[in-house]
């Protein structure tokens, strides 16, 4: 097949129906499928032969849409999860066990820094957290022994920092361990992390790609590359007999695809965050509009940025796309044709300020969500990161008057007309 742009990706991967069949992707809203004989039930069990048996561990529907989430980051194998939670945990419990030690960005989510640092701890699985930016010499220093993934935010949710992938994934192919990415900000539209060295891409399905805020979703796309059997003594669950599973070994069994098969056939299997059909149906429609959309969401945040930028009430903004801000050289080269529509700024005045202004607001909704077509603000340090101390905050790049503004894909100077009109109540 000829190689496909993005936006036909977008509009046309995953699903190709045959003669007759519906144009629409179905939403198949069953748990279970039916068999003639338990002979070839126990086939499908036992995964000699292929086909669906119980939404839990696939579904037409779920695996449509995540054929065109792969296609999309240009993966081998994808796995859609019920969030982004699940996926990011999912991604690393694949291959992590109790002992391991994990290499993470420290500018990540919140709630994937909840997870690791405190939840992952739990399960004796350590983490050394650096700065996105690091040098090579010093990333080198925070691997041990026991180092079996590198994680990080290609950019980062709320602090919009840019992960330097090529050095994050130098430094881990160096020291023979993959390196996962959360790619959920700028989405494969506007970057593909697997072409600058990433092993496995994982997404908020919740945020740009369903676009629309009506289902919380995940995806974890593998890119096929990281040799797992160059490091066999590493990764035992991938390169060791599975007697769970009739001592199957999954990289000799599924080669390029043996991560997510074996994420769908433990994982799933065991711990079962799947996404309903019905939510993935949503996501599908979502992501056919994925490229307009982000053109879109970026083009008004840089026109809302340089507005900000501009008024003097306003104590400092962040955003790639503008020439002043700290990340435009790595924009540069990672985020060319640009980021997301997420921009942070501080109202002079601090937390009260930032409050009143956020009040004042008409068009923008005071939400806990970003990245839907409608424009919101957040105070992330009152809420989606009011776990962290101001000494874990600081580290996370999330200073306490942050404010955070998902521009929506609305008319620019409607939210323009907006913001103006909250300052003026300040
Ligand atoms: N990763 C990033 C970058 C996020 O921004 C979020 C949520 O905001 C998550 C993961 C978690 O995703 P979910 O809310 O779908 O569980």
């Amino acid at each position: 097949m000829t190689k496909r742009n993005l936006g036909t990706i977008c509009v046309q991967a995953g699903y190709e129906p045959k003669n007759g069949e519906p144009r629409v992707v179905p939403i198949v809203q069953s748990t279970t499928f039916k068999y003639e004989s338990s002979k070839q039930m126990g086939n499908l069990f036992d995964l000699k032969e292929s086909g669906y048996f119980y939404t839990r561990l696939a579904n037409p529907t779920n695996d449509a849409v995540a054929a065109k989430i792969t296609a999309l980051e240009g993966g081998v194998a994808g796995i859609l999860t019920s969030s982004g939670q699940a996926a990011n945990f999912y991604a690393l419990l694949n291959i992590l066990k109790s002992g391991d030690h994990i290499v993470a960005s420290s500018a990540i989510y919140g709630g994937t820094y909840n997870l690791i640092a405190h939840t992952m701890k739990n399960l004796n699985i350590e983490a050394t957290f650096v700065e996105p930016d690091i040098s090579l010499d010093e990333l080198n220093k925070a691997f041990k022994e026991n180092t079996k993934v590198v994680f990080g935010e290609t950019l980062s949710n709320p602090s919009l920092k840019i992960l330097d992938i090529e050095t994050f994934a130098k430094a881990s192919h160096e020291h023979g361990v993959p390196l996962i990415v959360d790619n959920t900000f700028p989405t494969p539209i506007f970057l593909r992390p697997i072409e600058w060295g990433a092993d496995i891409v994982t997404h908020s399905t919740t945020k740009y790609m369903n676009g629309f805020a009506n289902s919380v979703g995940g995806a974890i796309v593998d890119s096929g590359n990281f040799d797992w059997n160059k490091y066999k003594e590493k990764y035992p669950s991938l390169t060791e007999p599975d007697e769970t599973y009739h001592g199957v070994v999954f990289t000799e069994a599924f080669g390029k695809a043996s991560y997510i098969t074996k994420m769908t056939t433990t994982l799933m299997r065991d711990l079962g965050s799947i996404p309903s059909p019905q939510n993935s149906f949503y996501l599908g429609i979502g992501l056919e509009t994925l490229h307009l959309r982000m053109a879109r969401h970026f083009e008004n945040a840089l026109e809302v940025a340089k507005f900000l930028e501009k008024d003097e009430r306003i104590s400092w903004v962040n955003f790639s796309g503008l020439e002043s801000d700290s990340q435009y050289k790595l924009a540069q080269k990672y985020l060319p044709n640009g980021s997301c529509g997420v921009i942070s700024f501080g109202v002079k005045g601090g937390r009260e300020a930032a409050t009143k202004f956020m009040d004042s607001l008409k068009l923008a909704a005071v939400v806990t969500h970003v990245a839907d077509s409608r424009t919101c603000v957040l105070h992330p340090a009152s809420t989606t990161h009011r776990q962290m101390n101001d000494e874990e905050l600081e580290k996370a790049g999330v200073k306490p008057d942050l404010i955070r503004m998902s521009v929506g894909i609305e008319d620019a100077c409607d939210i323009i007309y907006d913001i103006k009109q909250a300052l003026e109540n300040l």
